[in-house]
């Protein structure tokens, strides 16, 4: 028997309920498709681009690339802020000790330096993914639980969704005739999207916090993802997997 759909966990979306308009553009010189939603550029639901790494035409930067080595925080240091009118502010702490408890990261609250990340309101849960260097967010919404909060943190210190991972066909089956239409391109690979990345260890961890759901952006009421058998499977969103943690260490040795 299959496993229960797990309706009780939200994955994150931007903003949820608002139609987005499929955009495209040059990310970094290469070429991507995204949704406009409220005037920011989402892609997969949750992240974020960088509007300064958006242009109209390919750049000579389209040689270079985003590497993982950019994205990564330096000295494992993640400075933040958090907006006063962020409500119920202990979710942001909560996930930042348990991110603290299991990996090298550290959070230190931002003085004066350029690169750091802002914790604020909105209405759904979203965040850039990897360093930026220069100010850079976590979206949280009312709804948005700890466990989203790692998760989005999880995308500040560059982690990818993990059934992006490049090897993930061998072990998931994404079922494209099922998604909501504009949104087939999130279920790419992210080598597929133009970005560089690795794969930590040999298998796709279903129990990672950064999976998605089998039922996300589905059109129909069946699943987008599931085994390769086609059984479904559970998420979590209670904190780092082990694989979610070793991952980290290899980023942030
Ligand atoms: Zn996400």
């Amino acid at each position: 028997m299959s496993d229960p759909q797990p309706e009780q966990i939200h994955t994150e979306r931007a903003c949820p309920g608002v139609a987005g308009v499929p955009d495209s553009g040059y990310v970094k010189g290469v070429y991507m498709r995204y949704m406009t939603v409220n005037s920011a550029a989402v892609f997969q639901g949750d992240i974020i681009l960088h509007p300064e790494d958006i242009t109209a035409e390919p750049s000579i930067a389209q040689t270079t690339g985003r590497t993982r080595l950019t994205a990564k925080w330096p000295d494992k240091i993640v400075y933040y802020a958090i907006d006063p009118a962020l409500p119920n502010p202990t979710r942001v702490y909560a996930a930042m000790a348990h991110i603290e408890a299991n990996t090298p990261i550290r959070f230190v609250a931002r003085t004066t330096q350029r690169g750091y990340v802002l914790f604020r309101n909105s209405s759904g849960c979203s965040a850039n993914v990897g360093y930026s260097g220069s100010l850079q967010y976590v979206n949280l919404g009312r709804g948005c639980t700890v466990g989203n909060a790692i998760h989005e943190i999880g995308h500040t210190i560059g982690l990818w969704h993990e059934h992006t991972r490049s090897d993930r066909d061998q072990f998931i089956r994404v079922n494209y005739d099922n998604i909501v239409p504009g949104y087939s391109y999130d279920f790419n690979t992210y080598i597929v999207q133009g970005y560089d990345g690795f794969d930590y260890g040999n298998q796709l961890d279903l129990s990672s916090i950064m999976m998605y759901g089998p039922y996300d952006f589905s059109k129909n009421g069946l699943p987008t993802i599931t085994r390769r058998d086609g059984s479904l499977y559970t998420i979590q969103r209670n904190g780092l997997s082990p694989l979610d943690i070793a991952t980290i260490k290899a980023m942030y040795p």
